[in-house]
């Protein structure tokens, strides 16, 4: 017999919770199978609720329920009833209190949700239905309650117990045993509850805040890990400092901790006043991580602080608004670093990211509005579009109402909703009244799933001197509406026009809504209807349109540029983004220029445009190195098959690779020449203008072992060798392992192997050994991954190992993971099978590149398909697997 098939919860089905919970009490005794917990809610029916029923129903799940009682009155089972998700307790009276007993195993908990081990400490993650496998609750967003949690444990073994808010007793009990009692005076939902016990050591600093109130920062990690805490404290403060200079908002515990974890499904997570972090999140060192590793630390720290308001003080009110908290903070810590860095590489990364990986995830089985209308488990659903698309919407109203109007939205949007759980259209509807105007038609970029082609086409009149621009909007089908249902996006154009000599000026003449800059070459349009046609009057000859500066709405735009308009947009335009964009344009082209010869067998040419434009660019000392890097960094096969309507995986890495290799071997003196002149840094820092330089050297690097030059290759060994940053040590060694050359192969098997042999106790630095050597290229691919997962440093329960290597492989070895015997479909396949058992959550996030098998050849095609069966058939397929699954097959 197999179980009924998991149903979906609807957003229009919402219904306010039929109780509240006032206070909430928790006593824990921590042990690894019976971990006692106990807790006393102090409940009260809720007014605004309509039903006449005195049911109780709390979520609950894997609990061993010892005792239940109200008011201290035992209640016996013909009092309630148990269900494997719920509680059900039939007349309780208007106010009460609920007790409950209850015992969990956290040392059999491996799906790392609720409360479990990880390594020998406690730790919890309760977003987004986590907390319901610690004990009984209203386990929903919009049930706010003020908790004082007490935590019991051996002295020795967990001499450190956290939980939410302000520590106000603590003391030593018999058989040494001691406890702590926290109280969080602010209400907040469940999923913000969590807990900390270990034998940890912490690095410690204080804040002041605007008000002049003083603030304890703590950050606790293993004691081997003390000396990578200082980069995620330095960020803390910037974040601290940053969000009362930007938003106002200053913190309100007195005490602001981060614990850091090994096994952790997510990045990090923003528990009031004890955020708990992914290590990859939270340790840094120049040793130990790169630059990318430093950037993101940063990021995360602000992230996850910026939540106190935009998720903490303000929740969400269910689960459909997620995006109400992550879009909204995510806007936030991308202004962060663009303040903290460089402006114009952040946008241009973060569009990447978008384009490349969120477009493809619109445009698949599993696309959904940034406000989902409904869902099986909410878990799949902390995805690109809900936090990055949600992002991008966040910008445009941003970039609608101008900085200050957003910042008074801001305002008024925490001042209403402060202490309450608030849906998207609260967060709109401030907005709207701070800019004074009218969002409704906005609302689409909400609703609506997919992602809108904005065609754009010019046409040029010399007597009348006027250039006319028609925009031409449409979404395509998706999974919950198809293409001429869907409603017209509000979509702002930032766009400029360019002449022979210089940006021009605009006299749009249109029935569009638009704002001018004040030297008035730059402007935004405000397209509301599929078409619009907006006329440049006095243009003496016909120029080339600068369009969706600062990737101004995230749209595929379609415009027929000629490879010398990219080249005008490349070199002339003031707008870093549409310079990098058109740069990536030109590659695109001239790879699919590559791609047809080799599909009608012919011998491909590289245009010669494009490694002039390449010239240019290495030999510019006046752009940011960062930006050239970025701009000469080829399209990610990744990218070139998300634009393709049906992949073709072999040809596009073939294509990839002539071009790369044209590239290396024609301009390999200018690469040299720029490796050599740029400077070396002593001393690390992750600050711009070292990050950019290193980004640039090793981009050099890359297209000089391309080469295949034995100097070269020596070169990138010795830079292996004597580096003294993860930066240049990791760029060398990815550079000489993932080369195809067969001149390679020795430094590549000699520096994996000293790579292990350095850092085999930094768990961090494996997981990057582990990616490399995921990513190589060659036959034996699928047979080393199966070996690496027999390594000693390998755990499957271990989800950042879980990433490092099957998800490095299924994700960024595409041919490798597509080889047309199905080897690739099977491992993954296999993988999820065994996770679905021990971690759904990560196995329905592995499971991701088999669902794309719309995009393959038939053969490839059958064969995904037939692992998406076979995974389907598995006995005791979990709701996460179920529902990406039942899509995917749709
Ligand atoms: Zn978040």
């Amino acid at each position: 017999m197999r179980d009924a098939e998991p149903s979906a919860i609807y957003l229009k089905d919402y219904q306010v919770p039929s109780h509240l919970i006032d206070k909430t009490h928790l006593h824990f005794i921590l042990h690894p199978t019976k971990t006692r917990v106990s807790s006393d809610l102090t409940i009260r029916k809720n007014p605004d609720a309509d039903t006449k029923s005195n049911e109780l129903i709390l979520h609950g799940q894997d609990i061993d329920l010892q005792s239940v009682s109200i008011d201290g009155r035992q209640l016996d089972d013909r009092d309630y009833q148990l269900e494997a998700e719920c509680l059900r307790i039939a007349n309780v009276p208007e106010q009460f209190v609920l007790s409950v007993v209850g015992l969990i195993a956290p040392a059999d908990n491996t799906s790392l949700e609720g409360l479990y081990k990880s390594q020998s400490m406690y730790c919890t993650q309760c977003e987004a239905e986590g907390f319901r496998k610690i004990t009984y609750f209203l386990d929903r967003p919009d049930v706010l309650s003020e908790f004082t949690t007490t935590v019991v444990a051996d002295k020795t073994e967990f001499p450190v117990l956290l939980s939410n808010g302000n520590p106000i007793k603590s003391g030593s009990l018999d058989d040494n045993m001691h406890f702590v009692t926290w109280h969080d005076p602010f209400p907040k939902p469940a999923y913000l509850f969590a807990l900390v016990g270990g034998d940890l050591e912490c690095i410690q600093d204080s804040f002041t805040t605007t008000s002049g109130r003083a603030i304890d920062l703590k950050i606790y990690v293993e004691e081997k890990d003390l000396d990578k805490c200082d980069h995620a404290m330095a960020s803390l403060k910037s974040s601290m400092r940053w969000d009362e200079d930007v938003y106002g908002r200053e913190y309100d515990l007195d005490i602001f901790m981060i614990v850091a974890v090994d096994d952790f499904n997510m990045g990090a997570m923003e528990n009031k006043g004890l955020n708990i972090f992914n290590t990859s999140c939270v340790l840094a060192k120049a040793e130990t991580t790169t630059d990318a590793g430093f950037q993101r630390v940063e990021a995360v720290v602000a992230h996850e602080y910026f939540h106190n308001w935009s998720g903490n003080r303000v929740t969400c009110r269910d689960w459909f608004q997620l995006s109400l908290k992550e879009g909204f903070t995510v806007f936030r810590d991308a202004e962060f670093s663009a303040d903290m860095g460089s402006r114009t590489v952040k946008r241009v990364e973060d569009a990447k990211l978008l384009r490349a990986m969120q477009f493809a995830e619109d445009a698949g089985p599993l696309a959904h509005p940034v406000q989902p209308a409904s869902f099986i488990e909410i878990s799949n659903f902390y995805t690109l579009t809900v936090y990055e698309k949600g992002a991008e919407v966040v910008r445009m109203i941003h970039t609608l109402l101008g900085a200050e109007a957003f910042r008074q939205g801001s305002d008024l949007y925490f001042e209403r909703n402060d202490g309450k759980a608030a849906t998207i259209e609260d967060f709109v509807s401030s907005m709207e009244e701070a800019g004074g105007r009218d969002l409704s038609k906005f609302m689409s970029w909400y609703h609506q799933a997919g992602t809108p082609k904005l065609a754009v086409t010019a046409d040029y009149n010399s007597s009348s001197r006027e250039y006319a621009l028609t925009f031409n909007q449409t979404c395509p089908t998706t999974p919950e509406c198809d293409s001429e249902d869907k409603k017209p996006y509000l979509i702002p154009v930032a766009m400029g026009l360019l002449g022979s000599n210089g940006p021009l000026s605009l006299v749009p003449e249109t029935d569009v809504d638009f704002s001018l800059s004040k030297n008035d070459t730059h402007c935004v349009l405000e397209l509301t209807q599929p078409q619009h046609r907006v006329v440049f009057k006095d243009i003496n000859a016909p120029p080339v349109p600068s369009l969706m500066r600062g990737f101004s709405a995230p749209v595929r735009l379609q415009f027929d540029y000629s490879p010398d308009d990219l080249i005008t947009l490349m070199t002339q335009d003031d707008d870093g983004f549409t310079r990098w964009d058109a740069c990536q344009q030109l590659c695109v082209s001239v790879i699919h220029e590559v791609e047809a010869s080799l599909q009608q067998g012919k011998e491909p040419s590289v245009d010669s445009r494009l490694s002039d434009a390449a010239r240019a660019l290495i030999t510019n000392q006046n752009l940011d190195p960062a930006m050239v890097a970025l701009m000469l960094t080829l399209p990610s096969e990744g990218y070139l098959a998300e634009i393709a309507t049906t992949a073709n995986i072999d040809t596009i890495h073939s294509a990839r690779e002539i071009v790369r290799n044209h590239l290396a071997a024609s301009l390999k003196t200018e690469f040299a020449e720029r490796f050599d002149s740029l400077p070396y840094f002593p001393e690390y820092e992750a600050n711009a203008v070292q990050i950019a330089v290193r980004s640039l050297k090793n981009c050099c690097l890359g297209y000089l072992v391309a080469t295949a030059d034995p100097v070269w290759l020596e070169r990138a060994m010795t830079q292996y060798r004597t580096a003294t940053n993860m930066t240049d040590q990791s760029a060398a060694l990815s550079v000489l392992a993932l080369s195809p050359d067969s001149k390679a192969v020795d430094y590549s098997v000699s520096a994996l192997s000293e790579f292990y042999q350095q850092w085999q106790s930094e768990a961090l630095v494996v997981n990057q050994w582990f990616s490399v050597q995921a990513m190589q290229p060659g036959e034996k691919a699928v047979d080393r991954i199966r070996s690496l997962m027999q390594h000693e440093a390998f755990n499957i329960n271990n989800p950042n190992k879980v990433r490092a290597l099957i998800g490095a492989f299924a994700n960024n070895n595409p041919v490798c993971f597509h080889n047309s015997d199905g080897s690739g479909y099977r491992l993954l396949a296999e993988v999820v099978k065994k996770l679905n058992a021990t971690n759904p959550q990560i196995a329905a996030r592995m499971l991701g590149p088999l669902t794309k098998w719309r995009k393959y050849d038939s053969k490839r095609r059958e064969l995904m398909q037939a692992e998406l069966n076979s995974i389907k058939q598995t006995v005791g397929l979990s709701k996460d697997v179920f529902e990406v699954i039942s899509k995917s097959l749709a």
